[in-house]
Order: structure tokens, then C-alpha cells, then sequence
């Protein structure tokens, strides 16, 4: 009853199914999140036996040290998070970005948080970049001047995974030294990771001695 009550007083519709909700979502679709969980990777948050390095990054190790994500890009996580990057629905940040927080619950020490970076066209294109509006609502020092993206390669998304790494390769600089800091990198999705790998070799190239991913979604390989 209290529930109800509340909801008729400061509820609104749930994103996702329309039904009753005090906030972004009604308790059962967020009860129902495709939550990333069982034994994964550290390094690249895919499923891995025994939460151990998997096989790809043995055998390919990656530039980025770890990654954290809370949720797999599923439905509805994918319609979120496309709501955010397209179409301009920036309330959504506020709660991914919270799930994303819940989810690093202070594990390590970080230094500076640095959203990817978008190029100046794109970012006047869109308004604002959706991994920046993440990062307002995590934990600690926000830098997004730092790194820059010098140019667009064709949407990763349009690309076959095999070509994604070549796409990215050189598209980000960073401005100054980061000696010795300690670097997480927020994003919206992760998923072959080649635009974070290239984050991460051009961060360490600046000198950053640990680079983690803090990203809302990964995508699952095709079975
Ligand atoms: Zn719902
Ligand atoms: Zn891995």
C-alpha cells in the first residue's frame, strides 16, 4: 500500500516495462538486469573457470590491467545504455552510473577516473559524451581534459571484430605526463575491447603504471 501510495506520489512510469516506479526502473525489471556474475576474467570480465586469466588474454594479454563491469549487454541493459549514447535520455547516467559504483565498491586505489573521450566532432554532434555523464557518479577524481581523441575512426559497431583494432589504433593522445598514476577508464559498452586497449597503451605510454576499465556492459562473445 505504501508502495502504491508512493508511487502515485513521486513515481513515474518504468523505462522498461511502462508499469508503476518510484525510480528508473520498477523493482522486478530491476530485479531482472543481466547481471554479469559468475566466475570471470579478470582482466577482461568474460566468463573464465575459476576466475581465472582466460585463454584470450593469455594468449593476446591486453594493455588494460582489469576491468569491472556489473551488467551484461542484454536486454534491457542495451536499450539503457542506447537510450543514454543516442538519444539524449541523460537521467539514465545517474542510474547506470550508480550500478556501475555499487559494482567498484572501493576495490583499489585509483588515482584518476578518465572517461573515453570523444572527438570534438562528435562531441558537438551529440551534445555531450555518454561515458563522461557515467563517470560524474563514481568515485574519485574526475579528469576528462587529460586525453583527447584526435580522430574518428568508423563506429566500431559497423565493423567486423577483427577489423575493430586497426580502426582505433592511434586515435587517442594524452596532453600531459601521467607518471606512476593509477587510471580507470569508464565506458558505456565493452566489446571486443579494442577501443579500451588503445586507451590503455596510450595512457601507459603517458606513463600511467595501472590502467582498469570501469565500464557499464560487457558483450558476451557469440556462442
Ligand atoms: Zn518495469
Ligand atoms: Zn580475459
Amino acid at each position: 500500500m505504501r508502495d502504491f501510495l508512493g508511487g502515485l506520489l513521486f513515481g513515474g512510469a518504468c523505462y522498461v516495462c511502462r508499469g508503476q516506479a518510484r525510480g528508473i526502473l520498477c523493482a522486478a525489471c530491476r530485479a531482472e538486469l543481466p547481471r554479469l556474475q559468475g566466475a570471470l576474467c579478470p582482466r577482461c570480465a568474460l566468463p573464465s573457470p575459476g576466475a581465472a586469466l582466460c585463454g584470450r588474454c593469455l594468449a593476446d594479454t591486453p594493455e588494460y590491467d582489469a576491468t569491472v563491469a556489473p551488467l551484461a549487454y542484454d536486454f534491457p541493459a542495451d536499450a539503457l545504455v542506447h537510450a543514454l549514447k543516442f538519444r539524449g535520455e541523460l537521467s539514465l547516467a545517474s542510474f547506470l552510473g550508480k550500478l556501475l559504483a555499487e559494482r567498484i565498491a572501493q576495490r583499489e586505489t585509483i588515482d584518476l577516473v578518465i572517461p573515453v573521450p570523444l572527438s570534438a566532432a562528435r562531441l558537438r554532434g551529440r551534445g555531450y559524451n555518454q561515458a563522461l555523464e557515467i563517470a560524474r557518479h563514481l568515485p574519485g577524481k574526475l579528469d576528462f581534459s587529460s586525453c583527447v581523441r584526435e580522430r574518428d575512426a568508423t563506429p566500431q559497431t559497423e565493423l567486423p571484430w577483427a577489423e575493430r583494432r586497426r580502426n582505433v589504433r592511434g586515435a587517442f593522445a594524452c596532453r600531459r605526463s601521467l607518471e606512476g598514476a593509477r587510471v580507470a577508464v569508464v565506458d558505456d559498452v565493452m566489446t571486443t575491447g579494442a577501443t579500451l586497449d588503445e586507451m590503455a597503451r596510450t595512457l601507459k605510454r603517458a606513463g600511467a603504471a595501472r590502467v582498469v576499465n570501469w565500464v557499464l556492459a560487457r558483450t558476451l562473445p557469440p556462442a
